[in-house]
């Protein structure tokens, strides 16, 4: 149920990310990746449910044809704020990628275990060529080495929501990614 008595905004201590530059690092990402994938089968998949404006701002700014797909995992055995590398597939890819170049689209990187599950996943579905292209980075905490091939912001290492990210699923739809009062994770 969706505590209804939540002030969004007032629960952040900090904002960490603007919507405006948020939305200029969104565009300028496009623009590489439209340049690097001209004349290919570019197929962006994108992980539900954090990455969802993310993927929704990206492939509006990208100029060259492209299909999409969705999937959604979840991890289990970690906590509110802490992943725990046992990722569980809610929702497969509805097409075969078998051929295409395909972008895998995240939110934010940051043990890596994540990542390094769905790449192993989708490597075994016979893509022409997988990369990756993540909103947010949190290198500080990495346990496993991925090579991220588009970045758009590097962060410290702290708990971000907004623009998708969520704490207790809230504050998805924030327009900006920020930082919770420490108050919101005691009470
Ligand atoms: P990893 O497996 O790289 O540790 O974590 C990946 C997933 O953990 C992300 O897709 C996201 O769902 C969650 N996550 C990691 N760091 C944060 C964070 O700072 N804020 C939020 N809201 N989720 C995070």
């Amino acid at each position: 149920m969706v505590r209804a008595d939540v002030d969004l905004v007032a629960d952040i201590g900090e904002v960490l990310l603007e919507e405006d530059a948020i939305q200029a690092r969104v565009a300028e990402l496009a623009a590489q990746i439209s340049a690097d994938y001209s004349g290919r089968q570019l197929t962006l998949v994108s992980v539900l449910k954090g990455s969802l404006p993310f993927m929704a701002d990206l492939m509006r700014h990208i100029t060259i044809p492209l299909r999409i797909d969705l999937m959604e995992v979840s991890s289990y055995g970690g906590t509110a704020t802490e992943s725990s590398g046992l990722v569980r597939i809610l929702k497969d890819l509805s097409s075969s990628i078998d051929g295409s170049d395909v972008l895998l689209v995240e939110d934010i990187i940051d043990t890596g275990l994540t990542l390094n599950y769905l790449l192993r996943y989708l490597r075994g579905k016979n893509p022409a060529s997988l990369r990756v292209c993540t909103l947010l980075d949190k290198p500080a905490r990495r346990l496993v080495e991925i090579p991220v091939d588009y970045i758009g912001f590097t962060i410290p290492d702290q708990f971000v929501v907004g623009y998708g990210l969520d704490y207790g699923e809230l504050y998805r739809n924030l327009r900006f990614v920020g930082v919770l009062r420490p108050e919101v994770y005691s009470s």
